[in-house]
């Protein structure tokens, strides 16, 4: 059979722009995300993120611990089974996309600098990228430190579209609403000017739910506050800081702080396939995970963290996204709580440093993408 000059032709120009189809859709993904979701969790554990539940932890003793509703849940026999279903997103999605850092077990350590581990010094630490040793209360005093937060709302393309969540009153004075001009409630409403219908039955139900602890408002409410805002005001920067791990765990509820710990870990799912499904943020989000301050390590201290509870130093973190190698849990490599802020930043491909110099660099290897001695000065 042959094809006339014309028909070859024709054939020859299909093959071409085919070959153009496929290599566009094979095009490499971005060297950095266009938009960052942060979510902590006050007070996790190292322990139980990369262990799952402790045994000695569930029960006064063994009758107690294996008729514990918790120990159905959550113990398993190995220590990788343990901690998969205490938080399946993290373990199955995160630690085989991303990177996990602080795992004492293959040599890794993350911890604070701040010297007095609890929460507002954690979270100031975490967000300015330094230490300052004038923050060292939970007073409800606006932080002097500008955190990354606010620097992103100041450059042009992140301003108005920074929003930040928490299940803790003192949210709006570690982000210094007052100077920062970013949307910061206190937890009493979740939603502080609902627009939606939604919005509004989120506010509603909060307020039907039981105060069990004074300027701590339930997860629940702030999750769904922050998937609303998410669906609907599109931020390009959201930091949604969940507290119950840390009370229940202060309450002596270890089975209430790992079922916090779980649902914390559903949500991070939730938000992420989300995020997935919405063109504005397919592909192109970066996720980061951190604590403010770790807890005590034995039976007699666990509930516990602040400058009588050494343990409590030790955090972690994680990360993924478009920019983020698959390097799973990291090993070998020491950071530090502070790194959080300027990683938050390069993950967008700028530069915290340039604006606040004395902050700690970017987690190493979150961006090899991007050359990290080259990122974008401003
Ligand atoms: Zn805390």
């Amino acid at each position: 059979m042959s094809y006339s000059f014309a028909m070859r032709k024709l054939i020859l120009f299909s093959i071409a722009v085919l070959a153009l189809v496929v290599a566009a859709g094979a095009a490499p993904p971005p060297p950095v995300a266009a938009n960052v979701i942060v979510i902590t969790m006050d007070g996790m554990r190292w322990q139980e993120l990369f262990g799952g539940a402790e045994r000695t932890l569930l029960g006064k003793d063994e009758r107690d611990i294996t008729g514990s509703s918790a120990y159905g849940r959550f113990w398993k026999n190995t220590q990788e089974a343990r901690r998969a279903v205490l938080m399946p997103f993290l373990w199955s999605v995160v630690a085989t996309q991303g990177q996990v850092f602080g795992d004492p077990a293959r040599g890794s350590r993350s911890h604070l600098t701040n010297g007095l581990w609890f929460s507002y010094p954690g979270y100031s630490e975490m967000l300015a990228g330094v230490a300052d040793p004038r923050v060292d209360s939970n007073d409800k005093i606006p932080n002097p430190n500008v955190t990354v937060l606010e620097w992103l709302n100041g450059l042009p393309g992140y301003h108005g579209r920074v929003a930040t969540f928490g299940a803790w009153d003192v949210l709006p004075y570690i982000v210094n609403t007052k100077r920062s001009g970013l949307p910061a409630g206190d937890g009493y409403p979740p939603v502080p000017e609902p627009q939606t219908d939604r919005e509004r039955a989120i506010n509603d139900l909060s307020d039907d739910l039981p105060p069990i602890w004074e300027g701590a408002p339930l997860d629940a409410p702030i999750m769904h506050a922050a998937i609303e805002c998410l669906r609907t005001r599109r931020p390009r920067v959201l930091w949604v800081m969940l507290g119950e791990t840390d009370e229940w765990a202060h309450d002596g509820r270890y089975d209430l702080y790992l079922d916090s710990a779980f649902r914390a870990d559903r949500f991070i799912k939730r938000v992420w396939e989300m995020a997935q499904s919405m063109p504005e943020y397919a592909g192109t989000t970066a996720l980061v995970l951190a604590t403010d301050h770790g807890r005590g390590a034995t039976n007699a201290d666990w509930t516990d963290h602040g400058r009588k509870v050494p343990a409590a130093e030790q955090t972690w973190s994680a990360v993924m996204g478009p920019a983020t190698p698959a390097l799973g849990v990291r090993e070998s490599v020491t950071v530090t709580t502070a790194q959080v802020a300027a990683t938050v930043a390069a993950l967008l491909g700028e530069d915290f440093r340039a604006g606040v110099p004395s902050a700690a660099p970017p987690l190493p290897g979150i961006t090899a993408a991007l050359p990290s001695a080259a990122p974008r000065q401003r």
